[in-house]
């Protein structure tokens, strides 16, 4: 008994020492001597920033998160805060054009209905631009071939060329708006500056019927908090070898794809290198 207590304080300082180093501190479930379960609470996370982060938010009048925005946006704020470890707050704007002058460096999370993502989606202008640069090469690599016969082959080839890469790219962006329609909760360029969330898909149309009314929070505050995630660097973990998909059974991580459902607690969760990054990431940018 006298040993498996003082395990247990061992186990508990190491524990402390960790938080004090900066890891994320966490309210997590330990076994006890009668292999019953408790709750421990550690001590309280130092904070990567202490002044704020902000993020301007700009929802949709009638969209899917105007009407449970406080709790959403709270949940993401207070998940960030004691399970990451980084102060984030949310300034909310009627449309990108209210943000006042002084507010414009911040980052945004923008809300767009599913029609509205093609244009956006920022795939489709990395494709765009992808195409772009490999047709100023091959505009160049023809500039410097002086064989007229050679030249006048490569420039039909460049014609058909041209006409199936406007096909990839016209069915890829319908493709896109038919994904935004059924599943596409968010998107936001890797370090990118703008995190967007979708409302309107037929996932959120789902969700709305069959999730209760706590779950469709945590849900939401998963979208946005995968976002911003991504935003801070974070890559999806279905592209990213080093992390498993789950942490601990029916608990999703943040940047996993599986699970749409959500766990107890805040209903997901990021391994210590995942919080490392954005605790970086957050430090750097404010302090
Ligand atoms: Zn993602």
């Amino acid at each position: 008994m006298t040993s498996q207590v003082s395990t247990r304080r061992r186990f508990l300082k190491g524990l402390s020492c960790l938080a004090l180093a900066g890891c994320a501190a966490f309210s997590d479930t330990v076994a006890d001597e009668k292999q019953h379960t408790r709750s421990v609470r550690l001590p309280r996370i130092i904070m990567a920033n202490e002044k704020p982060l902000v993020f301007n938010v700009v929802l949709k009048k009638d969209g899917g998160y105007q009407g449970k925005r406080d709790q959403i946006f709270g949940l993401a704020q207070r998940y960030f805060a004691e399970h990451v470890g980084v102060n984030v707050r949310f300034d909310f704007y009627d449309s990108v054009g209210a943000i006042p002058e002084s507010a414009q460096e911040a980052r945004k999370v923008i809300e767009l209905f599913a029609d509205e993502v093609r244009a956006k989606h920022p795939m489709g202008v990395e494709m765009k631009h992808e195409i772009d640069r490999s047709r100023k090469e091959r505009a160049d690599l023809l500039a410097k071939i002086d064989d007229s016969e050679t030249k006048k082959e490569l420039i039909e080839f460049e014609q058909e060329n041209r006409a199936l890469e406007s096909d990839v790219v016209d069915k890829t962006m319908g493709y896109q708006d038919l994904r935004a329609r059924i599943n596409l909760c968010g998107f936001c360029k890797i370090g990118g500056r703008d995190a967007y969330v979708v409302s309107g898909s037929l996932a959120h149309q789902v969700g709305g019927l069959a999730l209760s009314d706590e779950d469709l929070v945590k849900q939401r505050a998963k979208d946005v908090c995968h976002e911003i995630g991504h935003s801070f660097g974070l890559l999806d973990t279905h592209k990213d070898e080093k992390i498993r998909e789950y942490v601990r059974p029916g608990m999703p991580n943040l940047m996993s794809y599986q699970g749409n459902n959500v766990g107890d607690g805040f209903g997901f969760t990021l391994v210590p290198s995942q919080i490392d990054l954005i605790r970086k990431k957050v430090g750097e940018e404010v302090k």
